[in-house]
């Protein structure tokens, strides 16, 4: 019995320690983990740039001003772009200096008809969009958690630098949506201009109009998808609102902007004959009518995959429409084999600029007038 207690007592002394023991290593895994969570945010934060257009409403709670769906996010939370995060009561840009596209783009890819004709633009992207447009043809990326994409961090100069490297004439923001990288998209078109290179952009336009009038000094040019002409159709098809394009639309015309559209016609969708006259209207007399537009064609894919192409019926109605309602320089995209990316002088009717897709054949346009009857061209040429 006296045996037994000893061996007890020692198995008893040797559990103790094991437990302390056990204690002690649980207790430095977990300060180690801590500090290496600490240091992962610490370095995050460091690496994130600070958003602008935000405010705080207390309790680390903010409230982004940047486009019209002012999300109000509580920390952790990630806006309805998945490009902006409040991180501890403070909002940041995801998508500063971290681009998920860079090419070089033919400009009349962006589509911009009446800017540089026969030059590349170097174009970038990021992930994430404030809209979710059912017939999004860049989805892949567009709808791409920012903070998720793999990709390697570009600062604005290199921006430049790859740029000049690649002979681009521009810089186009585009592809998705440049609201949602603003703080890039700024910094790279500061640099751009202290470099001498001009900036353009394709957006949709839904953005509040402080940020808007922010950027407009530092882009040349811009084409807008005019999505639709219905509150009813930006609500449904886009989660967008068709009053704050038309204001983006006014904005940048008035901040000496070179506008043009583009406006891709769904088949039953928004392709009614009274939908584009509306548009056609409203742009004639808001805009110009030296204001180009691009009547795109739309194939079936993303969330409208149960549609069919665009008819090219619908094509020539919104011709014939855009060309009775008086606008003067009308294209047709996505159709290949056809005419309809020529620039027609309105006033002589001779070609100025002769295409086949995205190439320039011919360019009839020197010194920003027509060779032929000296009508000077609107747009921005050398
Ligand atoms: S930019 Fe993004 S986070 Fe800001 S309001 Fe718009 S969707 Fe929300």
């Amino acid at each position: 019995m006296k045996y037994s207690k000893k061996i007890l007592s020692k198995v008893f002394v040797l559990i103790l320690c094991s437990a302390v023991a056990v204690t002690i290593l649980v207790a430095q895994q977990f300060k180690k983990e801590s500090l290496q969570t600490k240091t992962q945010q610490q370095s995050q934060e460091v690496n994130l740039k600070r958003a602008s257009f935000w405010e705080s409403l207390g309790n680390k709670v903010v409230a982004c001003k940047l486009c019209p769906h002012r999300c109000v996010l509580k920390k952790g939370e990630t806006g309805f772009c998945r490009a902006r995060k409040n991180i501890n009561g403070t909002l940041y840009a995801l998508t500063y200096g971290r681009p998920v596209a860079l090419h070089a783009d033919p400009i009349e890819k962006k589509p911009l008809a009446h800017v540089y004709p026969g030059t590349r633009s170097f174009s970038i992207a990021t992930a994430g969009c404030n809209l979710r447009c059912k017939f999004c043809q860049n989805w892949e990326i567009s709808q791409a958690d920012a903070e998720k994409v793999d990709v390697e961090f570009v600062p604005p100069k290199e921006i430049i630098a790859r740029t000049k490297a690649t002979g681009c004439k521009t810089i186009a923001f585009t592809y998705t949506e440049p609201t949602i990288f603003f703080e890039y998209m700024l910094a790279v078109a500061k640099e751009a201009k202290a470099a001498g290179i001009d900036c353009v952009m394709h957006s949709a336009g839904y953005i509040n109009e402080e940020p808007l009038r922010q950027i407009a000094p530092y882009i040349k040019a811009a084409n807008i998808d005019l999505k639709g002409f219905s509150e009813k159709f930006y609500t449904t098809f886009t989660n967008g609102g068709l009053e704050t394009v038309l204001r983006t639309l006014k904005i940048l015309k008035e901040e000496g902007v070179w506008v043009e559209i583009t406006n891709l016609l769904i088949p039953g969708v928004n392709d009614s004959e009274k939908e584009v006259r509306k548009l056609c209207r409203w742009v004639k007399e808001n805009l110009g009518k030296e204001t180009p537009i691009h009547f795109s064609r739309f194939f079936p894919l993303y969330k409208l995959a149960n549609l069919s192409p665009t008819p090219i019926s619908s094509l020539m109605m919104a011709q014939r429409v855009a060309e009775e309602e008086g606008l003067q320089f009308i294209y047709l995209g996505n159709i290949p084999q056809q005419t309809g990316e020529q620039t027609i002088c309105p006033v002589c009717g001779k070609i100025l600029l002769k295409r086949i897709g995205y190439n320039l054949l011919e360019n009839n346009i020197v010194n920003g007038k027509c060779r032929f009857c000296g009508y000077a061209v609107p747009g921005v040429w050398d």
